[in-house]
This record gives C-alpha cells, sequence and structure tokens, in this order.
C-alpha cells in the first residue's frame, strides 16, 4: 500500500487529555474511505525500528463512503506514550506518513431495526463519522442507541453533535454513562456508572438489533460477554478494541 502524507492543519482540544487534530492527506490514488475506518499513523521508535498506531477517521463523512482530503483523528494522550510524545509536539505544517483506510467497524448494508453504537471515550469517533448514514436509516425507520461511556462530562466528547440529532429525531437516543462525576445538571438520558451497567438493564430483540462495540478493551470484552449472555447472535456484535501493537524488538 503506498503510503499517504498527512500535513497537519491544526489541532484543537477536545477536553485536558484529549485533542482533534485535522490532517490534508496527500495520496496517489483517490483517498476513499467508508465511515467507521481508520488509518495506520507511521512511528519510529527510540531504537530506530518502524511502527504504527491507528486512528478512526472522526469528521463527519457527508455521505457513507465518500473521497477525502482532509481527515480529523481524536487522540488521547497516554502518559509515556510513543504517538502521545510526537503528535503532541507535531507543529502545524508538518507532515508524516500513514496508510490506510482500514478496518471493517462499518454499518452492514442491511439495514436493522435498532443500533446500539456503545463506546468509552474515543472511541465514539466511529459513530460521528456515520452521522449522515444514520440519518438516513432513521428516515427509513430504524432506531439508534448511541451510548457513550465517560468518566466525567468533560469525556463527551462531540456531543453536539450527537445531541443535535437527538433533537431532530425521536428516534436517535444519546445516553451518556458517567463512571465518576454525574453532571449537576443531568441531560435527559445520562446515567450513572459504566456503559455495561446500562446494557444490563436493556432488554435486546436479539432478531432485529444490531450492536457495535469501540474503545476501552476491557469495556469491549465485559460488554460483549454480556450481550452475548443477554441472546445477541456474535455475528452482530461488531468490535473495534483501542490498543497497541506489541512494541517491536530489534
Ligand atoms: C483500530 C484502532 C483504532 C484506534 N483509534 C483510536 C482513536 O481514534 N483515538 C485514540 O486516541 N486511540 C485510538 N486507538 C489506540 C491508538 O492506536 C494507540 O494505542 C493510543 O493512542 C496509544 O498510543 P501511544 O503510542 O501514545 O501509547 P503506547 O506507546 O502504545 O503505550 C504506552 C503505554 O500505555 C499503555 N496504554 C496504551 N493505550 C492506553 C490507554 N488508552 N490507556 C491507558 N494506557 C494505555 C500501553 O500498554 C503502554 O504500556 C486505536 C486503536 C486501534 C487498534
Amino acid at each position: 500500500m503506498t503510503p499517504l502524507k498527512l500535513t497537519m492543519l491544526g489541532m484543537d482540544s477536545l477536553n485536558d487529555n484529549t485533542v482533534n487534530i485535522r490532517f490534508k492527506v496527500d495520496s496517489e490514488q483517490p483517498f476513499v474511505v467508508i465511515a467507521g475506518q481508520f488509518l495506520r499513523l507511521h512511528f519510529t521508535q527510540d531504537d530506530g525500528l518502524e511502527t504504527f498506531r491507528s486512528y478512526s477517521i472522526a469528521s463527519i463523512f457527508p455521505e457513507e463512503k465518500t473521497t477525502m482530503d482532509e481527515v480529523d483523528i481524536a487522540v488521547s494522550w497516554v502518559p509515556g506514550g510513543l504517538a502521545t510524545e510526537k503528535l503532541s509536539k507535531m507543529q502545524v505544517g508538518q507532515s508524516m506518513e500513514a496508510t490506510g483506510p482500514y478496518g471493517r467497524f462499518c454499518l452492514l448494508p442491511d439495514r436493522h431495526e435498532r443500533y446500539f453504537l456503545i463506546a468509552t471515550g474515543t472511541g465514539v469517533t466511529p459513530y460521528r463519522a456515520m452521522l449522515k448514514e444514520i440519518e438516513l436509516r432513521l428516515q427509513q425507520g430504524s432506531a439508534f442507541y448511541v451510548v457513550m461511556g465517560a468518566q466525567d462530562e468533560t469525556g463527551l466528547l462531540y456531543e453536539a453533535d450527537f445531541v443535535a440529532l437527538e433533537q431532530a429525531y425521536e428516534h436517535f437516543h444519546y445516553v451518556p454513562c458517567l463512571s465518576r462525576i454525574d453532571r449537576n445538571e443531568a441531560g435527559p438520558n445520562d446515567q450513572s456508572g459504566y456503559v455495561q451497567n446500562y446494557l444490563a438493564k436493556h432488554d435486546f430483540d436479539v432478531e432485529n438489533d444490531i450492536a457495535y462495540l469501540c474503545g476501552n478493551p476491557n469495556m469491549v470484552d465485559e460488554a460483549f460477554n454480556l450481550l452475548k449472555e443477554k441472546g445477541m447472535p456474535v455475528p452482530l456484535i461488531k468490535r473495534e478494541k483501542y490498543i497497541s501493537p506489541a512494541t517491536k524488538k530489534k
């Protein structure tokens, strides 16, 4: 795969620990992406070995499959992390290599009655990318639940985009699950606790529902087991775990 060239256009803070980075994409071929896919950003370890870190594309796609010349990603800083170290020092106008797009964490062609899009932290970005396609499916009669886990309200990334859709569509539900600190002024669907606590209370229609899980690997594993116990068929529980590849050794 020929590498892409990403040039930083800007970096905006989403909260104390998370930024939105916008890149210009230069590619030999048109850069065609499906909402939900991710890029691999290339880095060099201190010992000179090449490695990568993956980031979901966070931009709101104009349609489900589209050609892009700019992308947004949301990055949560990890203390001591390789990508954290390099990206946090990157300046507007500097470039780096990437490859992609990768991944099949996308809405399937078949329309389902109810979609449960479950995330923690930056794991919500694939759902932001899908918002226009979600809107089309709402218009066709589907219902959506975006179940968003964060420690406190500062972790509810891109909340305004989801709230706007909730205000426009009766069958779109944005459900913030706050595990540490509730809000002073709670939103209409706010929950205290982990997303798993919310899912445990919910009934699933195993014939017509589909679930997507994205973000913290512990959440993804626990929610997967919970949904399976509730009878959801495994092929209808899509998973994307946000983990780093094993450190390369010389
Ligand atoms: C398909 C896919 C999509 C992804 N999309 C995103 C995304 O959109 N946004 C995003 O921020 N991340 C995303 N990730 C995770 C991302 O690729 C990196 O793993 C993350 O940014 C940490 O990289 P780093 O080099 O800074 O830290 P590393 O050098 O990889 O890690 C340093 C240390 O911190 C630990 N660590 C790694 N991640 C975490 C964490 N989250 N919390 C606590 N400790 C950790 C490691 O085990 C290691 O000990 C995605 C991962 C995958 C596989």
